[in-house]
């Protein structure tokens, strides 16, 4: 069978960190083109925009649309319109309720929609679900702080509405969430820190359920200095599990069962592969709407202003 030729639209950190590695890496596929109006890739065909790629670019399967959330929705209906696989960077849209339009149109066109959450494809995750669909589980505890001087430099669009702030970051621990615990989850508390001067929250303090009371809270925190963390506390009827290090380490009952280096994007690209041979499409919207449920409930408090430069 001949490779899926992908190009990437927005050639930005995380398009040049990990797409460019891992579709290189990934067998059946290979990247045809960068779209990017301000990039280049030496050996790579460009083109400036994902409307010149599809008017006169060279020929492509798919796209991987690496752009802002807020601008996604629209870049993915032109593709679908013009026959193109679709994968989107987390999170898959602005908002949840844009999303439901291009699975339709993904169906229509028997193309691929792949709704990608990269946490989710890192090493100790599946470990992690499996272990605990045999036990109880009587409390969750996330902890998600990291610099956003040093993850997200002059990155704008975070603090614009539909940037999500802090919630960038932070939905990747609900998506793990929602993959280890069977049972759907719900947003019941949530205070939400605002900069003065911006437009996304730079701090969340949540509360979640689930239908039988299991406590969760998460904290996700953007003013974090020193140790980052990303870290999943998970007591259960037969001791903690821990996943940490953003899901690629596990520790059950204070014994490491997975330290691992992550390659999430290598698996998410085989996965795309698989998809788009069997026709199929991948979108669960569940952290995307916890996290526009935290808005809908979220008490808001005006916090200190950012300033790119601490
Ligand atoms: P970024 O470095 O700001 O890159 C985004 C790229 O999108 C820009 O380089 C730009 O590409 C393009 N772009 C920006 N504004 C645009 C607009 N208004 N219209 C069209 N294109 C626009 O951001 P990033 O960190 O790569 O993040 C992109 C997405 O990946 C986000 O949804 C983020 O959540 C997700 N993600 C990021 C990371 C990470 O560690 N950074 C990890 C996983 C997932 P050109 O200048 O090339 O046109």
């Amino acid at each position: 069978m001949s490779p899926l030729r992908i190009a990437i639209v927005g050639f930005g950190k995380i398009a040049r960190d990990q797409h460019v590695p891992a579709i290189t890496a990934t067998e059946g596929a290979v990247l045809a083109a960068v779209a990017s109006r301000n990039a280049s890739l030496s050996g790579v065909p460009h083109v400036t925009t994902l409307e010149a790629l599809l008017r006169d670019g060279p020929p492509v399967d798919a796209v991987a649309l690496c752009t802002p959330p807020q601008v996604r929705r629209a870049q993915a209906a032109l593709a679908l319109a013009a026959g193109k696989h679709v994968l989107l960077e987390k999170p898959p849209g602005a908002t949840v309720a844009e999303i439901g339009p291009l699975s339709t149109a993904a169906a229509a066109a028997r193309r691929t929609l792949f709704a990608t959450w990269h946490s989710r494809f890192a090493p100790a995750v599946e470990p992690a679900r499996q272990l605990l669909a045999g036990r109880r589980i009587t409390a969750v505890r996330i902890t998600w702080k990291e610099d956003v001087r040093v993850w997200h430099p002059g990155q704008d669009w975070i603090w614009q509405p539909g940037g999500l702030g802090v919630f960038d970051p932070g939905i990747n621990a609900l998506s793990i969430l929602t993959r280890i615990l069977p049972q759907p989850l719900f947003v019941t508390s949530a205070d939400l820190c605002f900069p003065a001067n911006r437009d996304a929250p730079i701090a969340a303090m949540l509360s979640l359920s689930d239908a039988v009371g299991l406590p969760i809270s998460a904290e996700f925190d953007f003013r974090q200095t020193g140790p980052q963390s990303w870290d999943i506390h998970v007591d259960t009827d037969a001791g903690p599990v821990v996943l940490s290090s953003g899901g690629a380490k596990l520790s059950v009952g204070g014994e490491q069962h997975v330290d691992a280096i992550k390659a999430e994007y290598v698996a998410l690209y085989r996965r795309f592969v698989e998809l788009t041979a069997a026709g199929e499409s991948d979108v669960d919207l569940a952290p995307l709407q916890l996290v526009a449920d935290a808005f809908l409930l979220g008490r808001r408090r005006t916090v200190e202003p950012f300033e790119e430069e601490a």
